[in-house]
């Protein structure tokens, strides 16, 4: 596959850069506040590509999948997100457009463009993580409602969510898969309580949800009755294609070439004339470039309306693989600097070291986490040995 860019796709680049430009001017950086997620959104929008995956007949830009890759690249070199709106437009989004109703398309999803209602993931529950079939959370179908009881666990963003698309145990098969239902439900509705897990590195990201008799519309149903781990398993695949980091990766390489170049390597030269530490290093780009092949050859086939499938889980293996090598580096560069950081007294003491040394360790810690979400590595392997290799 040729990876260098026809003239075409540098115009498309410099486009992509000129949109970036002309909403953060004069040296202005995104920050992450709400504020400037609004203004980077409408600049989206009014360009119209504020869901580069989405089908053109939903609203999407119809890019050929170099063009996205592109823009990702892009979008990480210059900090900005993309999409905006969390898990909306990529995991809940192309579950609607294969299996949502013409009429759920119609009440969600301009929601979900328009970063009007986000959404969070309720999966996991106490007792069922990677054994995700044993959930039970019950929802029981009384008159035109599903009425929800039971405990979500490990659900990112339910604080700050509108809604959540969840999986619900409609009814005991002896196939435990046959009996869960995909239900979307409302997060400010009567008996939903969400409670805080803040993490070793001081964040709130993470919540436990219970439900005491919440009441969900069967309209909000996705699919039919004890069909939902067809329609969970679908999200997971994109969830999972979106786990492979390798813009992120791309982007962080490019900057330890720059931080290495500038520390002392063994020889009077810099640490990027280091023989060993360069071919480490190498490796790692030439695996990504590997990666970054599979990732284009995946989104193709998704283009061309395939479902991601189990290569999803060779995305997520391998992009994890790789992105925890790579925040590594950082670490090594950092040597003495990358000493351990408490968020509590953030602020309050000088630190020492390159200015890149902090935030880029806090990014190793956060790596780590790669390994579970979306399902752990040893679950990526066991579906790759049932599904690609027919174990
Ligand atoms: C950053 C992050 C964000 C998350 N966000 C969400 C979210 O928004 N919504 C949500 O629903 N969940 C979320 N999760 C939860 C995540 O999906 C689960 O943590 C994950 O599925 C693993 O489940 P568990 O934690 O119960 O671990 P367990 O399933 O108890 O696994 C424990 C260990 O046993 C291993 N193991 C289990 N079964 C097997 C097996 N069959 N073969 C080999 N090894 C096995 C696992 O690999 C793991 O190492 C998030 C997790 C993380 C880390």
């Amino acid at each position: 596959m040729d990876l260098s860019l026809s003239e075409a796709e540098i115009a498309f680049r410099d486009e992509v850069r000129a949109l970036a430009a002309s909403a953060f001017p004069n040296g202005e950086t995104f920050d992450r506040s709400r504020a400037h997620e609004q203004r980077w959104h409408r600049a989206l929008l009014d360009r119209g590509w504020a869901v580069n995956k989405w089908p053109v007949a939903f609203g999407g830009p119809g890019w050929t999948p170099t063009q996205s890759f592109i823009w990702e690249r892009e979008m990480m070199a210059a900090g900005l997100p993309t999409p905006v709106g969390g898990m909306g437009p990529g995991m809940l989004a192309p579950i609607l457009f294969a299996y949502g109703t013409p009429e759920q398309q119609a009440r969600f999803l301009p929601d979900i463009l328009h970063d009007r209602v986000r959404w969070c993931q309720g999966y996991s529950e106490p007792g069922a993580g990677s054994d995700l079939a044993s959930l039970r959370t019950r929802a029981v179908l009384t008159g035109d409602h599903y009425v929800v009881d039971g405990e979500k666990v490990w659900t990112s963003g339910a604080h700050r969510a509108d809604m959540m698309f969840c999986l619900t145990r409609t009814s005991d098969e002896p196939k435990r898969q046959d009996g869960i239902t995909f239900l979307l439900l409302d997060m400010h509705a009567p008996g939903v309580t969400v409670r805080p897990i803040i993490s070793i590195d001081g964040r709130h990201m993470f919540n436990g949800v219970t439900f005491d008799g919440v009441r969900v519309p069967a309209g909000n149903r996705i699919g039919r009755e004890g069909e939902g781990w067809t329609v969970a398993k679908g999200l997971l695949t994109h969830e999972r294609t979106g786990q492979a980091f390798v813009s992120l990766s791309l982007d962080m390489l490019a900057r330890i070439r720059l931080a290495a170049s500038g520390l002392p390597g063994s020889d009077g030269g810099s640490l990027m004339d280091d023989a060993g530490f360069a071919a480490r290093l190498g490796w790692a780009e030439v695996e990504l470039q590997a990666l970054a092949m599979t990732e284009l050859r995946t989104l193709s086939e998704v283009e061309a309306g395939g479902a991601p499938g189990a290569q999803s889980s060779m995305l997520k293996l391998k992009g994890t693989d790789i992105v925890q090598r790579v925040t590594e580096f950082f670490v090594e560069c950092a040597g003495p600097y990358a000493a351990p950081w408490f968020p509590e007294t953030a602020g309050q003491r000088q630190t020492i070291g390159p200015d890149w040394a902090q935030p880029e360790v806090t990014r190793y810690l956060e790596a780590r986490a790669a390994s579970i979400a979306g399902g752990s590595d040893e679950v990526q392997r066991n579906i790759i040995a049932k599904h690609v290799l027919k174990l």
